[in-house]
Order: C-alpha cells, then structure tokens, then sequence
C-alpha cells in the first residue's frame, strides 16, 4: 500500500475508463481538484478521493462500474474504520446515463458528475462533505467546462512529447447505435484562442506532437479571434505555425464532415500526419442506412480516393461494427469487400451491443451471438492481414520517428512513426523528443524496429 501524501495533502485516484477523451477529462479533474489539496496517489487505499471516470459505449459498462465500486466499497469501509474518509465520485458517459440507477444501487456513492459538469467538482466535494446525501450534477451546462480549467502552467499532468487536446464534444449525428449524443450532449467546439492557447503551453512544455480530440472532430467550428468560424483545416494551419510543434493529428472523424478544405490540409501541411482515423463502421449501403450514418459505401471509397490523391502515402484507420440489427450474410460480405478495396493500415472492430436508449436496440432482428462471433473473427483475421502487409512495406524504408522515450531494452528507445506505427532503434536519450530518419529494418508482431540513418552515415 503506498502512502497518503504528507503535510495535509489528500490523495487522489482517478480509475479511467474508455477513450482518449477520457484520459484527458481524468487529468483535467485531477487539475481542478489540486488546488484543494488533492495529489495523485498510486492505489485506492491511500486515496482521500476515488474517481471512477467511465465509458458506456459498450458492453456491460455498468456491470464493470457496479463490480468496481463493490471492491472500493470495502477499501472506503476499512478507511473509515481507522478514521480516514474517503470521498466516492463517479464520473463519465455512466455516470449521465444511469446516474439515480448508481446512487440507489450505490448509496455509498458520494458524487455523481456527467462529462460536462467536471469543472464543478470542487463545488460538489465541498458539497458533498457537508450534504448528509450524495451529490449529483449531470447537466449539461451552459457554460463550457474549458473555459473554468486551470492553464498547462498550473496542471500536476502536464502531457508529454505526444499531448492530447480536447477541443470539441458531443454528437449532433445520432447513429442508432451510438450512446455519445445522449451521454455528452450537443456538438461543442471550444474557441480558436483557447485551443492555440492550450497547444502553446503543452509545446512549451515539450510537446512536439499533438492530437486534437473531439467526438466528431472534424465537425469543429469554433470561434476565431478575426471574428470568424474556423473549420478544422484552418485551426491545423495555425497549429502548424507554432514553432516546435512538429507533428498534428486528430481524432474522430466522421466521413460527412472530411470537407474539400480538410483534404487539401493533408496536401499542404507537412505538420499534419498522413495517418487518419476515418470510421465506416458498415460497407453495405443497407445497413449504413439503418444505423443513420448519411453516406454510402460508395461515397467513402470516393472520399478515400480523393484523400490519396491529395496526399499519396495516407494510412487509413477504421471503426467497423458487425452484428448491427438486421446484418445478413450478402452485408457482411459487403463489409469484407470494402475493406479489400481500402485497405487499412489499422482498424478497431466491435461486435454490436444494444446500447439502452438508442433506436438499434429496440429493433427487430437483433443477430444472434454466436453468427457475431464468427463475423468478428473473419473481419478481423482480414484486417491483421492488411496491418501485417502495410508494416512489411515499412521494412527498408526510412521513416522519420518520433522518439518519445526510452524502449523496455537497455540502450533501445521508442519512438512513432508517421504513420503511427511504434518504432524501437538502439540510440542515445539525447533523442527523446527529436524527430529522425530509421531504417526501418524489421517487423515484430506489435512494432517496427530498425537502426538511425545518422548513425549508419557516421559507422
Ligand atoms: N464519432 C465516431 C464516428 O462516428 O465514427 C465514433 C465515436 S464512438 C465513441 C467509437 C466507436 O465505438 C464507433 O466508431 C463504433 O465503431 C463503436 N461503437 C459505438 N457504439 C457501439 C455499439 N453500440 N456497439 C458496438 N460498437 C459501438
Ligand atoms: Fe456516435 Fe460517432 Fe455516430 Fe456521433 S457520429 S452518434 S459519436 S458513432
């Protein structure tokens, strides 16, 4: 068991569940929270505060938040016997979803919060530490949760050489199978100064790549200081003049909105990594039309085609969902046809899982598990075959690496590539946080290794 911090300081231990979305909202409670005190502590037992920051976007999300608190029901008890409180929060997508349903099943729960209202925590824990009941906030504000965070400057997770930026939330797009529109609410962006102001500061930090994060990220429009609305391609232009930051990307996409201007962005800006994560989830036409995504198979292979046009080496990655309500055989095959037609660097694939709420889970047929099953495994033999061939092409090439620190091998360090493969040289830590060409000499199942192209010159 590690110990409490000294001096008055309280612990704190945030549990993170879910995307990158998430990992930044657990640092930027911990931020609001440490003016109060609170420091991070490695283990629930020397916590003041346990923070449970969930995901409801599959599976049985609730079940895993139930099981959880069960163990720190038992930790916050034991504290208690030696006279040592420890306040509970839940946090995140199920937290907003099933917020009474945690505190009835719960009721030793201290704090319910949604993802919009963590700015608010210090006012619920002050709260929380004089109500006799929990205290519950899963509104969706009018303020935004930005503009109430303390600055980089003042934050005890400052990001590292690869920093994540949170500059747009929430969904407009209701796909039926899809929870984010009812768990974060409406499209948000944050404004252009505020999102360059954050990306200065981590790059003064020592950030040299950053990655925008949004729900729908290149759905942003966010209010620019020449009193315009700003588009994604512009805030990356601006980004990519800010001097030491060396690599850009983002994170979601949504084919519908991958506009002319975003595409020529890939063309014209060397800071914008040709790597893009672009969910299709479906390739049949029918079952795109169920789950409401607004285009057809036929539309991304163009939107992809126009991509490689404007910048050739572009990887793609993709989010695909077998098992959709109403999914046959001939739209399976569907799938399987548009992934040999793209093929993808790199993918994530999901079995579907009816989300309470949403349309898909109240639809007729519903497919069967086991044929799930069997999808899945065919998808994904499919897509490891196309990652293992896009990382063979890699082999003899060299590819500028960016090194974020040092490998698990004495000597080794670790590094990404454009195409955000992970890359391992034998090399000095000088390089951390340096971009350099790596002959790329060799495959393993998970990463790329090879040698520094400097050091071959001077052998
Ligand atoms: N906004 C992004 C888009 O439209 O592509 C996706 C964001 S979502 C948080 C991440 C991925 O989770 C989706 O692309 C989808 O593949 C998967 N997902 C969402 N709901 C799901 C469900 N009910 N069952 C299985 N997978 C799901
Ligand atoms: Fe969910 Fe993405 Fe669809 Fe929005 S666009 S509803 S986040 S899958």
């Amino acid at each position: 068991m590690d110990a409490a911090p000294e001096d008055g300081r309280k612990g704190l231990h945030v549990i993170t569940w879910g995307c990158q979305m998430n990992v930044y909202d657990s640092a930027r409670m911990a931020d609001v929270l440490r003016p109060l005190g609170y420091r991070p502590v490695d283990t629930p037992d020397a916590a003041d505060m346990v923070i449970l920051n969930t995901c409801h976007i599959r599976d049985r999300a609730a079940e895993k938040v139930f099981s959880e608190l069960g163990r720190l029901r038992v930790v916050k008890d034991a504290r208690a016997i030696e006279g040592r409180r420890t306040v509970l929060a839940v946090a995140g997508c199920v937290a907003q979803a099933e917020g009474k349903e945690i505190l009835a099943r719960a009721p030793f729960v201290d704090i319910v919060l949604g993802p919009q209202t963590y700015h608010r925590l210090p006012e619920m824990v002050a709260r929380a530490s004089r109500a006799a009941g929990a205290v519950i906030d899963t509104d969706f504000p009018a303020e935004q949760k930005f503009d109430f965070l303390p600055d980089t400057q003042a934050r005890q997770t400052p990001g590292g050489i690869t920093s994540f930026l949170t500059i747009q939330e929430g969904c407009d797009k209701f796909c039926s199978f899809c929870v984010v529109p009812y768990t974060r609410g409406a499209e948000a962006s944050r404004a252009v100064a505020s999102v360059l102001a954050e990306a200065r500061r981590m790059v003064d930090a020592g950030a040299r790549e950053i990655t925008l994060l949004g729900q729908n990220v290149n759905a942003y429009h966010g209010a620019a200081p020449d009193g315009r609305v700003w588009g994604l391609a512009r805030l990356a232009e601006a980004l990519s003049a800010i001097p030491g930051l060396a690599r850009i990307r983002y994170t979601t996409s949504h084919p519908r909105d991958m506009d002319e201007a975003l595409i020529a962005a890939h063309r014209d800006l060397p800071a914008l990594m040709p790597f893009l994560h672009l969910p299709v989830q479906s390739g049949s036409d029918r079952i795109l039309d169920a789950m409401n995504r607004g285009h057809t198979a036929g539309q991304y292979l163009e939107l992809v085609h126009r991509l490689r046009e404007a910048r050739p080496d572009i990887a793609l990655s993709s989010d695909f969902i077998v098992g959709h309500p109403g999914e046959t055989d001939a739209d399976f095959e569907a799938t399987m046809q548009l992934i040999r037609d793209v093929g993808f660097a790199q993918a994530f694939s999901f079995k579907y899982s009816p989300r309470p709420g949403t349309p898909a889970a109240g639809a007729a047929l519903q497919v069967a598990e086991p044929v799930k099953d069997a999808r899945l495994q065919a998808l994904q033999a499919l897509l490891r075959t196309q990652q293992d061939a896009f990382n063979d092409a890699t082999v003899g090439r060299a590819l500028p690496v960016l090194f974020t620190g040092r490998g698990r091998k004495p000597g080794q360090l670790s590094g990404r590539s454009p195409y955000l493969q992970a890359v391992h040289v034998d090399g000095p830590d000088t390089l951390i946080g340096q971009v350099t060409d790596v002959e790329i000499a060799e495959r393993l199942t998970n990463s790329l290794s090879g040698t520094l192209v400097q050091e071959r010159a001077f052998a």
